[in-house]
């Protein structure tokens, strides 16, 4: 008798780039163009901004809940960011199951995060998203409006120090016009073989993709994304991943 086939091993994306470049409006357009890519919620103890909801733009938590999932050893990688101010991190349960069951699954977070992910995933898309100007930060920042003075200032220093970092990502997309940026990452992905459509409803309570996607033709390598295209930058393999910790 024939065993059942495995599902085709999914694979984890990753988007960074300094605070304020567009990744949160960018991505919201992708995952609406891509309906086959599943988001990771992740954890935070910042508090939600107007229109944040639980559970779909982040999981809130108080600093004791997070501190104690944390010992429970549920997340896959954590750090705080922005003058040691808050704690972010992405939980296991948002990854690894969808990964086996075949999901394609996108992680928005920062470059340490990014470092502990490629140590467990080694074949993780990695996409450093980057303003044409640094100039733009601000400016995107300021029209937000969504922080202090303060705030905006700590959100800065991190990018300008970020922003010497894009090399660790395999790809790179400059933000400049949304919709650029937004065919720049899909092409990235489909040509890092996602599945061109989204598969058939799942009969279970597992992700959208769980053991529906075909194991698309995929690239000769992992990362194998698109040349010479507007807005995209290839870059090198990251270097191994240092130990976690709290940034500055
Ligand atoms: P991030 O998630 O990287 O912090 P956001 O997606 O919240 O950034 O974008 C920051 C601000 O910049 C938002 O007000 C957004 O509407 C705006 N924005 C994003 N991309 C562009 C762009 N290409 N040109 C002008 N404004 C942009
Ligand atoms: P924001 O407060 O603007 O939503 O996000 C601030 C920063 O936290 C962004 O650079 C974002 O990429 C990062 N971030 C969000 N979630 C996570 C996470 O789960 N882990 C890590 N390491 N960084 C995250």
């Amino acid at each position: 008798m024939a065993l059942p086939t495995p599902p085709a091993a999914g694979k984890v994306v990753v988007i960074s780039g300094p605070s304020g470049v567009g990744k949160t409006t960018i991505l919201r357009r992708v995952l609406d163009d891509l309906p086959q890519l599943v988001p990771s919620i992740s954890a935070t103890t910042r508090p939600p901004r107007a229109g944040e909801r639980d559970g779909v733009d982040y999981h809130f938590l108080s600093p004791g809940e997070f501190d104690r999932r944390r010992d429970a050893g549920e997340f896959l990688e954590c750090c705080r960011v922005y003058g040691r101010q808050h704690w972010y991190g992405t939980l296991a349960s948002e990854v690894g199951p969808r990964i086996a069951a075949g999901a394609w699954v996108v992680l928005e977070i920062d470059v340490e995060g990014t470092l502990s992910i490629l140590a467990r995933y080694p074949e993780a898309v990695t996409i450093f998203v980057e303003p044409a100007d640094p100039a733009q930060l601000e400016e995107r920042l300021r029209g937000r409006g969504t922080e202090s003075p303060e705030a905006m200032a700590r959100r800065l220093e991190v990018a300008h120090r970020e922003l010497r970092e894009s090399h660790r990502y395999r790809h790179r997309v400059v933000n400049d016009d949304v919709d650029a940026a937004v065919s720049a990452i899909e092409r990235i992905l489909l040509d890092a073989g996602l599945p061109e459509s989204p598969p058939p409803a799942p009969s279970t309570t597992a992700p959208r993709t769980a053991d529906s996607i075909p194991a698309g033709p995929g690239p000769s390598g992992p990362h194998a994304a698109s040349e010479s295209r507007p807005a995209v930058h290839p870059a090198p393999l990251p270097p191994p991943s240092p130990p976690r910790g709290a940034r500055a």
